[in-house]
């Protein structure tokens, strides 16, 4: 099912809207450890079977994954990562490491990282390659790219809502880093902040996003600790939504996500928004690198530690 909306050119969104949902995330994660069977997803995601197929299927569609034989003359398919889908390792690293730092690890996510390269302990660091200066929200602005203005967007609906709004959606409104990461409507939410957009109405108006689904994931966002609300009406009281510092350290994700977007889903008309790193003056081209030794991070030089509680089964 799938309805069109019309809103504002953003490659984090297009990005966003590749990827899908927390789901998709978790097969993403496991795919950048090498599982490419359906029972293995099956297996390590804990995902229903309907439901595996249907992200699998998204996200072969989306150009992110490729079926093959799994192996020569046989019927059963294995899923690897396209070129495509590889370019999403910075992502997933940047995402990890804000999983790490904020101790919002998933149950399938690492405990901690490693670089076999340097063979010490470290966090994914984003860094800019013209100048190799560090990359958050304060060291990068934003202008209008060539490719501004609006699109007609289909989100496909993925599932339809987990639960009628009420006790059950505030019983468990905090959520880990694969919800903050790899949720669509979350990700986008997010992101109006880079734009300067604090009010629900607004917010409401730039995603055109149903107001339930903007108020549950507010919700979340502000039980998470990424956004503050800041009263700035009294009667009746209403408030804005702002990043704490938590939610600016999300920025790199975003980044990432948006740099993979303009290189594989862009219009003719170019980037609809430019970063420019303010160190050096120039459009953001990024890297992410080792925190210990400053060497980019390739996926078979990062070793995962892997929580407790799954360590010791
Ligand atoms: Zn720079
Ligand atoms: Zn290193």
């Amino acid at each position: 099912m799938a309805r069109t909306r019309k809103i504002i050119k953003n490659s984090v969104h297009r990005a966003l809207n590749a990827i899908g949902d927390r789901w998709s995330q978790l097969i993403l994660e496991e795919a950048f450890r090498g599982v490419t069977r359906f029972e293995d997803f099956r297996a390590r995601t804990g995902a229903p079977r309907n439901t595996l197929s249907t992200r699998l299927r998204g996200l072969v569609a989306n150009g992110i994954l490729e079926q093959r034989a799994h192996r020569e003359g046989a019927a059963r398919q294995a899923y690897h990562l396209t070129e495509m889908g590889l370019g999403l390792f910075d992502s997933v690293l940047i995402a990890w490491c804000w999983g790490i730092r904020w101790d919002e690890v998933s149950p399938n996510g690492p405990a901690g990282l490693a670089h076999t390269t340097c063979g010490r302990s470290m966090l994914p660091q984003m860094i800019c390659t013209h100048c190799g200066g560090d990359i958050s929200l304060h060291s990068c602005s934003h202008r209008p790219g060539p490719g501004a203005g609006f699109e007609e967007m289909q989100v496909t609906r993925l599932h339809r809502r987990r639960q009628p709004a009420g006790d059950d959606a505030s019983a468990r409104p905090v959520s880990d880093v694969i919800d903050m990461t790899g949720d669509r409507w979350t990700g986008m939410i997010i992101s109006t902040q880079y734009f300067g957009i604090h009010r629900f109405d607004d917010i409401q108006a730039m995603l055109d996003i149903a107001t339930n689904i903007l108020t549950d994931r507010l919700r979340a966002l502000v039980a998470n600790g990424v956004f503050e609300r800041r009263l700035y009406e009294m009667s009746p009281p209403r408030y804005e939504y702002w990043l704490t510092k938590k939610g600016k350290d999300l920025y790199p994700h975003a980044l990432a996500l948006l740099l993979w977007a303009d290189r594989w889903l862009a219009d003719a008309s170019g980037p609809p928004v430019e970063v420019i790193h303010n160190a050096c003056g120039k459009p953001v081209s990024a890297a992410v690198v080792c925190s210990e030794c400053r060497v980019p991070l390739l996926l078979d030089t990062v070793t995962e530690r892997r929580p407790k509680e799954r360590a010791k089964a």
